[in-house]
């Protein structure tokens, strides 16, 4: 079951984890309030310890573009 997913803000390319059913989300890098519903979602996981490992993947996987 899909309870987290990993969400980019709109405004900063930032990522975070959101909870399923929240509707927006501020950005912990910019403070942009993030729509949900409108926000690319870039991965789901079932809990908050598997939200936060994916999250750490991508974030490493952003990093080795540059
Ligand atoms: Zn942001």
């Amino acid at each position: 079951m899909t309870a987290f997913v990993i969400v980019e803000c709109q405004k900063c390319g930032g990522l975070s984890v959101a909870e399923i059913g929240q509707k927006t989300k501020m950005c912990p890098y910019c403070g942009t309030r993030i729509r949900l519903d409108k926000a690319k979602r870039l991965a789901s996981a079932s809990n908050a310890r598997e939200a936060s490992i994916i999250l750490r993947k991508l974030k490493e996987k952003a990093a080795e573009k540059r």
